[in-house]
């Protein structure tokens, strides 16, 4: 399968930023990976008429509903029609700050399927929990409760976010993510059967173009979901380069 390197701009960016996907798209030479970036809500438009479909672009939420008295939100279908063919539900900064649960999650990821997206889906423990070794428990309750049945490896990627690492600076070990993937592979064949074959599990969390080659070539990491680094094209085009061809 080819890994995924995904960027999660968060509320990061006005239109001068726009400057970073042209460099991106001039500088995407034959990679190795698939690419997405997930840029605010207010830019893709205009990042998809700047880059000419050079690569994917994606929100970071969406709305459960497909239109109607919800101010402020944005449906699948409207981020759709701006030019996305993707959006992240349920990051760890929407179930902390939006206090979104596994169940809205869920809900979102098939109004998403249904407006044509496809979906990269976060789940991961918070510090207090890794503390506690409840990590797997965790991982599995949002697996079962924020993966609707009907995912599948087209429609949908999971990204393990441990909360922690989450632009902290910290990453787990190798043998950390090793473990939590094939736990969240396991998890995932027990909830979706066959329609967990060959879904992509990224890592997200601190990747930077130091560690991203360490990371994104471990056999049971399909990809990344990457954040701060994303945001500048240099650093985002270290981390596409370190996925090695296989
Ligand atoms: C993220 O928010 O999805 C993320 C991985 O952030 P960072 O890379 O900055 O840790």
């Amino acid at each position: 399968m080819r890994k995924l390197v995904a960027g999660n701009w968060k509320m990061n960016g006005t239109g001068t930023s726009l400057a970073e996907l042209e460099a991106l798209k001039n500088s995407l030479a034959q990679s190795a990976c698939d690419i997405l970036v997930c840029p605010p809500a207010t830019l893709i438009a205009r990042a998809h008429w700047a880059i000419k479909g050079a690569f994917p672009l994606g929100g970071q939420d969406c709305s459960s509903k497909t239109s109607g008295a919800f101010t402020g939100d944005i449906s699948a279908a409207m981020l759709k029609d701006a030019g996305a063919a993707s959006v992240i539900l349920g990051h760890s900064e929407r179930r902390q700050y939006h206090g979104e649960t596994d169940a809205q999650v869920a809900e979102k990821a098939k109004a998403a399927w249904a407006a044509g997206l496809t979906t990269i889906i976060c789940v991961g423990e918070s510090d207090g929990e890794r503390q506690a070794n409840k990590q797997n428990s965790i991982c599995h309750g949002q697996i079962t409760g924020s993966v609707p049945k009907g995912a599948t490896a087209a429609n949908t990627a999971i990204a393990y976010e441990p909360v922690w690492a989450i632009g902290t600076g910290k990453t787990p070990t190798n043998d950390e993510i090793v473990q939590m993937h094939a736990h969240l592979r396991s998890c995932l064949t027990e909830s979706l059967g066959e329609g967990a074959k060959g879904m992509r599990i990224l890592y997200g969390g601190s990747v930077n173009p130091s560690n991203a080659e360490q990371i994104l070539n471990l056999a049971e990491v399909d990809g990344a979901l990457v954040g701060g680094a994303s945001l500048k094209a240099a650093d985002f085009l270290k981390i596409i380069a370190a996925v090695r061809p296989h």
